[in-house]
């Protein structure tokens, strides 16, 4: 039942993923339960049908719910009658599965929230979106970044105008856990992300260097115009890049880079962004995610604290705090700040309201075929010889 376009009720995730030893599949649960708003109830938690069953206990999945595969969990889950079955399917497998589970919830009538990048291929991507075009899903993709207070405070100081005309965008996001060959020694995750088959036609640059580009689309809304890439793999025997460099032009005339690299000795998840206007400029670290500086010549620098009680905070920023100043919100807060905007929109939608699909603040299927767009292109410019290639998608958010 419906109370003001709320829902009086939990609801019902299904997981695809997240199976024992799983990484990010964890994350989703622990972000979508957060606000009270939804529960686990049902998931297919691994490939291997023994594991998902065995998984399940983890997640206080009830047997006769811990399904053998995602096409058994979408078929007995419509069966099911319309106040127990799921409402939503999060994808949290690796790349080459997000478009078969994806497309597959879309037509069973869920809704979804996909880890990125968005698919394997843009191929998969576009057809993906014109099934979620053509249906009455809500689509979710976790470029879970966007979901940090200070992001959110940067994004509406930044489309306000307080920081002038945005001229330049430099994302990074640098690690180094594959500065060797783990891929070699079987480790789960890095088996999957160095295998084109599984990751797709990038390796760094899909896996992470899509999460910077997203950063500056998300916080400056610049439209893309070309792109400029040079990526490569530096340890030996490896298909795909562990370290890439992008430069992009906007069509406002303003200029971007993009690097992303697994190989830097040390470093861990060391997403920065800094962005230049004609009126300040801005640089955020999401392991220091807490703080926000902002600078203008001839001014002392400030440093803005997520704080949802100060005066300068923005709507946005305050809308995605959970805790006072000074107790740290991190990365599993910002996930549930995407879920927490797409849950609002999947509760309109069960509720019969219409909901935004495009100008959303959780980021939608358009950003997700952007990305993908983005990670094919730059290694087609990077494959012939940094050539400027065209970076603006027909399906991409304006
Ligand atoms: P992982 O290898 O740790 O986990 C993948 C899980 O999917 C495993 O439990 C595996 O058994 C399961 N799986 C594989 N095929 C399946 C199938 N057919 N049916 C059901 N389950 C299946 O990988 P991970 O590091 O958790 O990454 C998963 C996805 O999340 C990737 O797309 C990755 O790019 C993305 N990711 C996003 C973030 C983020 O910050 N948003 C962080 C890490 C990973």
């Amino acid at each position: 039942m419906a109370t003001n376009g709320r829902l009086n009720r939990k609801l019902r995730m299904g997981i695809v993923g997240g199976g024992q030893g799983s990484f990010i599949g964890r994350v989703h649960v622990t972000a979508a339960v957060l606000d009270n708003r939804a529960a686990l109830v049902a998931g297919a938690f691994s490939s291997d049908p023994e594991r998902s069953k065995a998984s399940a206990a983890d997640y206080d999945v009830c047997d006769d719910r811990a399904y053998g595969s995602y096409a058994e969990m979408f078929e007995k889950e419509r069966a099911l009658p319309e106040g127990e079955r799921i409402d939503y399917v999060s994808v949290a497998t690796p790349n080459h599965m997000h478009f078969p589970v994806a497309k597959a919830a879309v037509e069973a009538g869920f809704h979804v929230v996909c880890d990125k990048p968005l698919t394997l291929t843009l191929a998969e991507a576009e057809e993906l979106a014109e099934v979620v075009r053509n249906s009455a899903s809500v689509f979710v993709v976790t470029h879970n970044y966007t979901g940090y207070p200070l992001v959110r405070q940067a994004r509406e100081m930044i489309l306000s105008g307080e920081l002038g005309e945005i001229q330049a965008i430099r994302s990074e996001y640098i690690q180094g856990w594959l500065r060797t060959r783990l891929e070699g020694e079987g480790q789960k995750q890095a088996s999957w992300r160095t295998d084109p088959k599984r990751s797709g036609a990038a390796g760094a640059f899909g896996d992470i260097g899509t999460h910077a580009y997203n950063l500056g689309r998300y916080m400056t809304g610049l439209f893309p115009e070309k792109i400029s890439a040079n990526l490569k793999a530096f340890v030996p025997d490896r298909p795909l890049d562990d370290y890439g460099q992008a430069v992009i032009r906007y069509e406002n005339g303003g200029l971007g880079s993009v690097t992303a690299s697994q190989i830097s000795h040390g470093r861990e998840n060391d997403l920065r962004i800094q962005i230049d206007g004609t009126l300040a400029s801005l640089e955020w670290h999401q392991e220091n995610p807490n703080q926000l500086f902002v600078r203008k010549n001839g001014h002392p620098h400030a440093i803005y604290t997520r704080d949802p009680n100060a005066p300068f905070t923005n709507v946005m920023g305050q809308a995605a705090c959970r805790l006072p100043a000074g107790h740290p919100e991190a990365f599993f807060e910002a996930f549930a700040n995407v879920y927490r905007c797409g849950f609002d929109a999947m509760e309109q939608a069960i509720c019969g309201d219409a909901f935004e699909r495009t100008d959303t603040v959780y980021p939608n299927i358009h950003d997700g075929v952007e990305g993908m767009y983005f990670i094919e292109q730059a290694v087609a410019s990077s494959q012939a010889d940094a050539a400027w290639l065209p970076l603006k998608h027909p399906l991409a958010r304006r």
